[in-house]
């Protein structure tokens, strides 16, 4: 099956997709606000009909909270998820909109024309990309090139509360050989991305408790240790003067980027000046003998995200408190274990604790990084049919934050993802004036062609 007739098929067919998208972004799918239900439910109506108008079967499958849309078509080759969402974010404050955000519109910008309203980068559009790529697939050849599982989710924006019993009831269903992932973005406006690794994050709440009450600084300043100083001490011995984390042990399950990675990643020109100038900082603050991306992407992290005791309200007190807490969290990476990261921070902090002093922790659920492995040959096929339709080569990158849905698909169905999307940092997602370049859906539907035939082959 030939791919040139289905990339000029869905060349002349863009403004009938384009249609078809208004129709999906006009319904207001917004999944927190019960208000919405029946919106969110007729958006799971309309996919589960657009997807039966190209020949796949499909079906609204409940759950307790919002219906996920589930297809399949047969065929030959590698057997594919993919997987996008179709509810959206609140839309207020509404007075922020220039216009109506679930009537959309095309729009005539400096940067070319893009496509507004609420969902249309976050997910509708990019969910859509797919199904436009599979529609004219289906409307050359008959058929699709490959053996396609269709999950749309109704419940991103607001938890995924469904999501994880979803995928256990129906592991058998929905294991493929490789999901694709469309919730991603561009790394740049010319460069696509593949999303491989994708960090942990482990998180710590805790407070020290040394005397047993709230002591005047006149009677006990000076023979009694203050607990807000014993935490300040703890906390800045988590860095070294080279930016490093302290905790033993910390990097030994980070692995060290493999030096193919190491150049693509030199060669993506990040410009740290400018992303750290954006927020009013000048130099990075991670480790020194590590590159601004590697910080962001492949290094795990210890930060403190908040700290408080003693008296924070006007005026003046002179209290020595009885407690001081903290919040920290860890970004992990590699194999780094989040409970081991746990302990390790734990008999670290208890070393530090003068006698008598206890600590309180407030536990939370850590996750562990994940890495997908590169090594399976259908990442470079997909890499390469990327780079085949955007201006310069597409790279695999990390992402500092992380992405629940490829961990669940990993740990669940054991199954590998490919994070890949057309969005653009200035997209606005979740925000008022949401929108989706027009090139985002054009070259976007034209990379799933594309990624379709090189997958099948
Ligand atoms: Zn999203």
């Amino acid at each position: 099956m030939t791919l040139d007739p289905v990339l000029a098929r869905i060349d002349q067919n863009m403004p009938d997709a384009v249609d078809r998208l208004f129709d999906l972004l006009r319904i207001k799918s917004i999944s927190t606000d019960p208000a919405f239900n029946a919106d969110v439910d007729r958006a799971a109506e309309w996919l589960v009909s657009e997807l039966q108008s190209i020949g796949i079967e499909a079906e609204k499958r409940p759950t307790t909270g919002h219906p996920m849309v589930v297809g399949h078509v047969d065929g030959p080759g590698p057997h594919l998820l993919f997987y996008g969402h179709y509810d959206v974010q609140p839309v207020d404050p509404l007075e922020l909109w220039d216009r109506d955000p679930f009537d959309p519109a095309l729009e005539d910008t400096d940067a070319g024309q893009v496509i507004r309203a609420r969902g249309a980068s976050d997910d509708k559009g990019q969910l859509m990309t797919f199904v436009e790529a599979c529609r004219a697939w289906k409307a050359v050849h008959g058929a699709l090139p490959c053996k396609i599982t269709f999950l749309f989710e109704g419940e991103e924006e607001s938890g995924s509360p469904s999501l994880v019993p979803f995928l256990k009831e129906n592991a058998e269903e929905l294991s493929c050989d490789i999901a694709l992932i469309c919730d991603t973005g561009l790394f740049e406006s010319a460069v696509p991305a593949i999303t491989t690794m994708l960090r942990g994050l482990l998180g710590e709440d805790f407070t020290i408790t040394g005397p047993s009450r709230d002591l005047h600084s006149g009677m006990y300043g000076g023979i009694a240790m203050n607990p807000i100083r014993v935490l300040s001490k703890i906390l800045a011995g988590l860095h070294d003067e080279t930016g490093a984390v302290t905790l033993p042990g910390f990097y030994d399950d980070v692995p060290e980027l493999p030096d193919h990675i190491r150049a693509q990643w030199q060669g993506l020109n990040f410009d740290h000046a400018t992303y750290l100038g954006d927020v009013g900082l000048k130099s990075p603050a991670g480790e020194l003998d590590r590159t601004p991306l590697e910080q962001i992407w492949s290094r795990p992290t210890c930060d403190v995200n908040g700290i408080w005791g003693g008296y924070t309200g006007d005026g003046f007190k002179t209290v020595l408190p009885s407690q001081a807490s903290a919040k920290l969290s860890f970004r992990l990476v590699g194999q780094q274990d989040p409970d081991k990261i746990r302990d390790a921070f734990r008999s670290y902090l208890e070393g530090q604790l003068p006698e008598g002093f206890t600590v309180e922790y407030r536990t939370e659920k850590g996750s562990a990084a994940s890495q997908m492995s590169i090594e399976d040959p259908s990442f470079e096929k997909a890499r390469e049919a990327l780079s085949d339709e955007w201006p310069r080569p597409a790279a695999y990158v990390g992402c500092g934050g992380s992405i629940p849905i490829a961990g669940f698909f990993k740990d669940m169905l054991d199954m590998d993802s490919m994070l890949i999307g057309f969005g653009r940092d200035d997209d606005q997602i979740h925000s008022p004036n949401e929108k989706y370049d027009m090139e985002s859906f054009h070259k976007g539907t034209r990379s799933w062609a594309r990624i379709l035939a090189a997958l099948s082959q």
